[in-house]
């Protein structure tokens, strides 16, 4: 058996898997929005523990747990740094280190996007294929490239899609350059430019739909359902983030044509 936790911004996702890859206990607890590193380790380690007795069996039984963290991670040495979506986690902490000794077993850690991408190519979408791009759409727009099997960092940064700039001059991106996919399609910017066209008088149900779901930040659910309800400016929003992702995909797909 071996664990599995995903690291976000708004929640902790914990996994038990068998042999076959099956989920054998799963737990999702929120993320602490306040403290720091050692509160959402701590976090971590509880969500871990509540999905391995779900499976029947204590964290130190398990093989290994592996570990999908946002911001700059070192794998080898198991820190996390400027993971700036989360509470105070400006620094470098050792969240490997940390969980190792929470959970009593031995703990991996690397950068989400670059997980997802290889259990997309080992076990999902990618399956079957030597080499694929992955293409990951949230708060921002983060992307992963496997190469004839191997994983392409570049010189540590390859697969940033979404600064892939697609309007010259266009969009302001949080990079700081102009017309980054990002500055259209992350979630992030989608809620800036929402919040401006209102600010300038444009109707929409997004910023109602998120009070009544008690949430700080128009989440995906949010943007579900006002595209349910056939809200004008979510619609005119979406269709542009998807325009603007799939100018950015087509590119890459030209260049490295996976
Ligand atoms: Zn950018």
């Amino acid at each position: 058996m071996k664990g599995g936790v995903d690291l976000g911004g708004t929640k902790i996702q914990a996994v038990i898997v068998g042999d076959d890859h099956e989920v054998l206990g799963a737990a999702r607890h929120p993320t602490p929005l306040k403290g720091g590193p050692a509160d959402i380790a701590a976090a971590m380690a509880e969500a871990m523990g509540a999905a391995a007795e779900q499976a029947g069996a204590p964290p130190s039984d398990l093989d290994g747990v592996g570990v999908g963290s946002p911001g700059a991670v070192d794998s080898r040495a198991g820190t996390v740094s400027q993971a700036r979506n989360l509470a105070g986690w400006e620094g470098t902490y050792p969240l490997g280190a940390r969980l190792a000794k929470s959970l009593g077993t031995r703990v991996l850690v690397d950068n989400d996007v670059r997980v997802a991408v290889r259990a997309e190519y080992l076990l999902g979408a990618g399956k079957g294929f030597d080499s694929i791009l992955g293409a990951f759409w949230g708060t921002g727009v983060g992307g992963g490239i496997i190469l004839n099997g191997e994983p392409w960092f570049g010189r540590g940064a390859a697969g940033e899609i979404g600064h892939m700039v697609i309007k010259d001059g266009g969009a302001r991106c949080g990079c700081g350059r102009r017309g980054c996919v990002e500055a259209y399609a992350g979630r992030g910017a989608m809620e800036a430019k929402a919040r401006r066209l209102v600010k300038r008088g444009h109707k929409t149900k997004l910023f109602e739909l998120m009070k009544r779901a008690n949430r700080p930040r128009l989440t995906s659910g949010v943007w579900a359902k006002a595209l349910d309800g056939g809200d004008a400016m979510a619609e005119e929003l979406m269709l542009r983030a998807v325009e603007a992702l799939a100018a950015g995909i087509a590119s890459a797909v030209n260049l490295l044509d996976v």
